[in-house]
């Protein structure tokens, strides 16, 4: 590879899920400033919005498109949007995700089935509609961003069906990645620690939680914002064109001990 910058992505165009906020945000803004056009996806239009404006500032373009990742039809109705915009999908991350927290004696098959749904058919759901897309140039890389939970257990909160969902997707991911291998698809997980966000800022701040992450997280401390972005950028990249079916775990160590 004779590249100064091995990670650009200059001229790529790239679909983050669950790019409202948190960790989806990052990682689009990082796409951007390595020149990737991008279509962002979530269900909050004016903060999708918002973000698509800040992304249209780096210089490239920015598709919001309102969409719940558990409607099938929803779903599709993106990727054909996406098609019709840019004629081609070459990346996919798979963010948008949520967790149902709860001891598992008291946790309803309504919750069960809401945690499923979102954190892994979800994921089958995004691939297969924009996977079609990619088919069609014999090109694409896909993203999940999964959990350190899919990878092991935790003391601190219950939440069985997050780890279910999670494990799901990592083991989906090693199996997408030798299915669409053939169509010139890469596939691949990421697996992040703590990273303070809409959905974990109560959590993470609490002394109780700050305990337990210091005696579990051997680097000693929280993901900071950015952290994330290397990995999924060189997931993204050309980089990365002999690498499919990996978890990778960005945990502070949380997976090694
Ligand atoms: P946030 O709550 O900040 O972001 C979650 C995003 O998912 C939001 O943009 C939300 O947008 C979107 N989303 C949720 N449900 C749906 C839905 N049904 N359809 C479309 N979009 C949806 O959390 P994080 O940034 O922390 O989480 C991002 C991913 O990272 C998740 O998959 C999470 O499980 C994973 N993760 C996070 C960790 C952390 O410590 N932060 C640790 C390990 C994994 P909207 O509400 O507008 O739809």
């Amino acid at each position: 590879m004779d590249k100064k910058n091995l990670f650009d992505l200059t001229g790529r165009v790239a679909v983050v899920t669950g790019a409202s906020s948190g960790l989806g945000v990052q990682m689009a803004k990082a796409f951007a400033r390595q020149g990737a056009d991008l279509v962002i996806m979530a269900r909050r239009k004016e903060k999708l919005e918002a973000v698509a404006e800040e992304i249209r500032k780096l210089g490239v373009k920015c598709l919001p498109i309102q969409c719940d990742v558990t409607d099938t039809e929803a779903v599709n109705r993106a990727a054909e949007i996406t098609e019709k915009e840019f004629d081609k999908i070459d990346i996919l991350v798979n963010n948008a995700g949520n967790g149902h927290v709860g001891p598992a004696i008291d946790t309803t098959d309504e919750d069960w089935a809401s945690v499923i749904n979102l954190d892994l058919s979800s994921v089958f759901k995004v691939s297969r509609a924009f996977a079609k897309i990619m088919m069609k140039n014999k090109y694409g890389g896909i993203i999940h961003i999964t959990s350190m939970y899919g990878l092991a257990g935790n003391m601190a909160l219950a939440s069985g069906g997050y780890h279910a969902a999670k494990g799901g997707a990592i083991n989906l991911t090693r199996a997408l990645a030798a299915e669409w291998a053939p169509y010139g698809i890469t596939v691949n997980s990421i697996c992040p620690g703590y990273f303070e966000t809409e959905l974990t800022a109560d959590t993470l701040k609490t002394e109780e939680f700050s305990q337990y992450m210091k005696a579990t997280v051997p680097l000693g401390r929280y993901g900071r914002e950015g952290e994330l972005d290397a990995a999924a950028v060189f997931l993204a990249s050309d980089a990365a064109s002999y690498v499919t079916g990996i978890a990778l775990p960005v945990d502070g160590g949380y997976t090694c001990v």
